[in-house]
């Protein structure tokens, strides 16, 4: 079984350690600050012995260097990201496998929120690593690609096993779950997480891992084929990534 560290970089970023008991093997997802990564390797005893990055914005990738220098661990990045990701030591694409010790993943390309942007999906320890592609009842803003292009990203990962826990790169939930509520109001199952959610922030908890299974049925972004969703959208109809495409641009809206 794989273990599992889930702590906040700044705001609203998560950090994810991720290591194999087997071998002793650590990784983190992503890299938005050291400080914050080595304290939390720090208080589980662990050493970094990989980074696994998802995309090129500065708020994954700014610690990677000074956590390469002190830990000596090895960078694996979209390739399609060459020249925006520092210190790589391997460039990854769709179907590359990646090793955490003896956990294996598989890369998914899934352009959309960056160009380059990819997930690591574990599939025997049931886990996927999907940055800020899709997030728990959300989905990414859309800065270097179509909302064909995310679509089709998210329903790559919308069809992994329902069972796969589900890692993102922000805590955004809260937020997704008030809009979502907006565009799917008679969804039950959306309703009782909206309030679930809604009680562990005030908590001061985290809401994530989701799963795939969850957000296929809470999830407004991966429910753009449902009628329902098209007719509040003013869509009626319409293709589902039409659908997509106007629900990502009323959230844009606010
Ligand atoms: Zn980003
Ligand atoms: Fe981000």
């Amino acid at each position: 079984m794989a273990e599992i560290r889930l702590f906040l970089i700044g705001s609203d970023n998560f950090g994810v350690l991720l290591r194999d008991p087997e071998t002793g093997a650590v990784a983190t997802i992503d890299a938005g600050e050291a400080a914050p990564i080595a304290a939390a390797l720090d208080a589980a005893g662990w050493t970094l012995t990989d980074i696994l990055v998802t995309h090129h914005h500065g708020d994954h990738v700014a610690g990677i260097e000074a956590l390469k220098s002190r830990y000596g661990a090895t960078v694996t990045a979209p390739a399609a990201d060459r020249g925006r990701i520092p210190a790589v030591d391997r460039w990854v694409e769709e179907d590359d496998e990646v090793r955490v010790g003896a956990l294996a993943a598989r890369v998914i390309a899934t352009p959309g929120h960056t160009s380059g942007h990819i997930a690591y999906h574990f599939p025997d320890a049931k886990l996927l690593f999907c940055g800020d592609t899709l997030f728990a009842m959300g989905c990414g803003r859309l800065f270097e690609g179509s909302p064909a292009e995310m679509w089709a990203s998210l329903s790559k990962l919308a069809a992994l096993p329902a069972d796969t826990q589900v890692y993102c790169g922000h805590e955004y939930t809260l937020s997704n779950a008030r809009f979502a509520l907006r565009y799917d109001a008679d969804n039950p199952k959306l309703a009782a997480r909206a309030a679930e959610v809604e009680r562990l922030r005030a908590d001061g908890r985290f809401t994530i891992p989701t799963t795939i299974g969850l957000e296929r049925e809470t999830n407004p972004f991966l429910r753009a084929t449902d009628a329902g969703v098209a007719a509040a959208v003013g869509l009626p109809g319409a293709a589902a990534a039409d659908v997509f495409a106007a629900l990502r641009e009323a959230k844009n809206r606010g």
